[in-house]
């Protein structure tokens, strides 16, 4: 079978979850299925081993799955992008809004030396919001940001096609 479809295919759909009329897409079962969770990983291996990367960031939390697997395949350094207050040493913040209300992204102020090419790795992109944060912040660090990269898009609710109106590349799998 298609490695594409038998990713997506994996995915879960969960109704009214976490509220009511909200369909959460749950990648545990392509994670917990070692032929998925490899096909994903092959995937993305193949399409940055050769961009010359230096660094993959990851997107707190599930960002962090696959980005760390793939910065090791590709011998590289990997650096998440934390939620507000979890970061020890001196960080950078970037906020932006939710639905209801706010949230903020950090990053340590040395994770990225500039010039660095860091591709860029969350879960799902929906209204682009974290993507396009965590995009900002790289940025302001000095990153090379090459591309922004999720297994999940959710085309419908127009973050991907924010990120990609900046002219920043965006892959995603499955939408
Ligand atoms: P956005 O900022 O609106 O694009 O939402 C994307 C962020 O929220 C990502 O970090 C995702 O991990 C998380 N997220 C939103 N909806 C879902 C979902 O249905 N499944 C998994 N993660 C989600």
């Amino acid at each position: 079978t298609d490695p594409v479809d038998y990713i997506c295919s994996a995915i879960r759909s969960v109704p009214d979850w976490p509220k009511p009329g909200i369909t959460f897409r749950d990648i545990t079962p392509v994670l917990q299925d070692p032929r998925s969770f490899r096909v994903l990983v092959d995937m993305f291996v193949y399409r940055y081993m050769r961009q010359r990367l230096d660094l993959v960031a990851g997107v707190d939390a599930r960002g962090f799955i696959l980005g760390s697997v793939l910065a090791y395949e590709l011998n590289l350094g990997f650096v998440p992008v934390r939620k507000k207050g979890k970061l020890p040493f001196e960080t950078v913040a970037e906020e932006y809004t939710l639905e209801y209300g706010n949230a903020t992204v950090e990053m340590h102020t040395d994770a990225v030396r500039p010039g660095q090419r860091v591709v860029l790795i969350d879960d799902l992109i929906a209204t682009g919001g974290t993507m396009m944060a965590a995009i900002k912040l790289l940025q302001r660090l000095g990153a090379n940001v090459v591309e922004a990269a999720a297994i999940i898009d959710l085309p419908e609710l127009g973050g991907s096609k924010v990120v990609r109106e900046t002219g920043l590349p965006l892959y995603t799998v499955c939408s």
